[in-house]
């Protein structure tokens, strides 16, 4: 199983994040090349960069199975001017930050149509992918199945196909998963198998490149994509295990972006990362029913 999580780029940029994923136990993880919610951006140090894959190929981290997460405020869909070219050139900043480090696939939100016809931001994301999708590029961008929150596009499959349908490059297009997301947005992958199929029918089960793996807070069809540790939210441990032990989906990365874990301690609030005792839990195919008090211990005890 390649499995990982969510991992910072910090001061050691990618060399950085492979080190926070191996504290995890994991075999791929995915990071955002600075803070998810700016465009603040350093450039990449080439000497980090090669460490960094240096580590990974003593670990076993396949630098293929990597995968990088763009901003969430870069939106396409919308064609508001000043913010709608500044989107298409970050984007395209992060496809070749991508490329510098090595990494092959770049995960993106597609896009809230804000006050726009939702065909009319449709067609604003197609336009905008085919400016940054050329012959020349790397890398592929996967579309991320959305929750459907606000005015967010990508919440039916058929906004995905839509997309994918008009987007010259082919071969550098993708999806990302979202087991959370795909709740909120109504499809039941309780019967996961069916899921697929339906799936398979509509986008092309090959598109799949990577899953994101969280349980949700909220019922199917609620619209609200807010993540839950593994086992404690709606989903539950044997549904998300059943999605990540998928035969059709084997050789696709999953990547965890569940919550931290929060404690109030001598007077601070501490938050731990969950993802070491998750990514152990679903190795083992077993749930814990103490996870969040280990994962508690384990930090407390640590430092
Ligand atoms: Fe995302
Ligand atoms: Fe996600
Ligand atoms: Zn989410």
């Amino acid at each position: 199983m390649i499995i990982g999580s969510h991992v910072s780029f910090g001061k050691e940029q990618l060399l950085g994040s492979v080190k926070e994923a191996i504290s995890y136990g994991a075999n791929t993880f995915m990071f955002y090349t600075g803070a998810p919610q700016n465009t603040l951006r350093k450039s990449i140090d080439e000497n980090l960069s090669k460490e960094a894959r240096k580590l990974m190929k003593e670990n076993d981290i396949d630098i293929n199975n990597v995968i990088c997460h763009a901003p969430y405020i870069i939106n396409l869909a919308n064609n508001d001017e000043s913010k709608y070219n500044f989107s298409i050139t970050f984007l395209k900043g992060e496809v070749t930050r991508c490329e510098d480090l090595g990494i092959k696939y770049l995960v993106l939100h597609p896009g809230s149509s804000v006050g726009l016809d939702r065909n009319i931001a449709l067609d604003n994301i197609v336009y905008a992918l085919n400016q940054v999708l050329k012959s020349e590029t790397k890398i592929m961008i996967l579309l991320e199945t959305m929750a459907g929150k606000g005015t967010e596009i990508g919440r039916s499959l058929e906004e995905i196909k839509y997309i994918i349908n008009n987007i010259i490059e082919k071969g550098k297009i993708g999806v990302c998963i979202d087991t959370c997301h795909l709740n909120d947005a109504g499809y039941n992958i309780k019967e996961f198998d069916n899921f697929l199929d339906e799936f398979d029918k509509v986008v092309g089960i090959n598109y799949i490149k990577c899953v994101h793996v969280n349980d949700s807070k909220n019922d199917i069809n609620t619209h609200k994509d807010r993540h839950a540790n593994i086992g404690y939210g709606t989903l539950g441990f044997n549904t998300i295990l059943n999605v990540i032990t998928n035969t059709r989906l084997k050789d696709v990365p999953k990547i965890l972006e569940t919550p931290y874990i929060g404690e109030h301690d001598e007077d601070k609030e501490r938050i731990y990362p969950p993802y070491k005792f998750e990514i152990e839990m679903l190795r083992n195919g077993i749930f814990n029913e103490n996870l969040l008090e280990d994962i508690r211990n384990y930090y407390k005890n640590l430092k």
